[in-house]
């Protein structure tokens, strides 16, 4: 079995038998795949602790691609986000990151962007003096657009005016302009709850959208930004991607942030 080499983030890790451990991780080079540390928590606790979850490695391991789960050679800390570990809310912020992007992608197909990202957040959350929510917006859209659902903001998908507010619909999955979800929510069995997104909130959105996760700096929030920023990303996400909708992670997250 060939030996290979790739840098690596721990998404998940649970123990297996008496002395051994499984993890989920993001790679660069494999994508998302499943590694067993046989033996890992018998030797030294250093050993153990890079199947801890946040864990950012350079991997060693015995690859076999009709194989489910991979054997663990070796590894190294490539960082340690400190901050990210030690700060109750970064911590929760970052345990979503890991559960959104282990819920929503599948298959072992590498995607260099999409690991750019998650590494680039969890350092930016790590670095960040302020307020992480629009990190956390900034990763959900950007997970979106990468994955395929790249939300809908300039034009409403059923008249094709210019959105200038909306509600998010049940039925369509994009934003309804007023006069559309209007009509369109008497004929439609999917209500949504707190959908409205104003001219403000679709402006943010379309910057979080195109913009570099540098000049998240210069994004400015006033009070009601999240709960309709949010909210629609909430929605977005749980319409387009299955296995989002019970997120331990997310719930733990709005109790800490409300
Ligand atoms: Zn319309």
């Amino acid at each position: 079995m060939p030996i290979e080499k790739t840098d690596a983030i721990i998404l998940k890790s649970f123990k297996y038998g008496d002395t051994s451990k499984i993890a989920r991780c993001y790679t660069r080079d494999f994508g998302k795949i499943s590694i067993i540390g046989k033996g890992i928590r018998k030797g030294k606790a250093l050993r153990s602790a890079y199947f801890d979850p946040l864990s950012y490695l350079s991997l060693l391991f015995y690859y076999n691609p009709k194989r489910e789960l991979q054997i663990f050679s070796k590894a190294e800390f490539k960082g340690i986000w400190h901050s990210l570990r030690r700060d109750v809310k970064k911590l929760s912020y970052g345990f979503a990151v890991l559960e959104l992007v282990d819920r929503s992608v599948t298959g072992e197909e590498p995607h260099e962007e999409l690991y750019q990202l998650l590494l680039d957040i969890l350092q930016y959350i790590n670095d960040s003096n302020g307020r992480i929510n629009k990190v956390f917006w900034f990763f959900e859209i950007h997970l979106l657009s990468l994955l395929g659902f790249r939300p809908r903001l300039s034009d409403c998908p059923h008249c094709h005016n210019e959105l200038t507010e909306g509600q998010f619909s049940g039925e369509y999955g994009e934003l309804l302009c007023n006069d559309c979800y209007d009509k369109n929510i008497k004929r439609s069995h999917f209500i949504v709850k707190d959908s409205a997104v104003s001219h403000r909130a679709i402006g943010l959105l379309k910057k979080l959208k195109r913009g570099n996760i540098k000049d998240l700096e210069e994004i400015k929030l006033q009070p009601g930004d999240r709960k309709q920023v949010g909210r629609f990303l909430n929605n977005y996400l749980k319409f387009h991607l299955e296995g989002i909708r019970d997120l331990k992670s997310l719930q733990v997250l709005e109790q800490i942030i409300s």
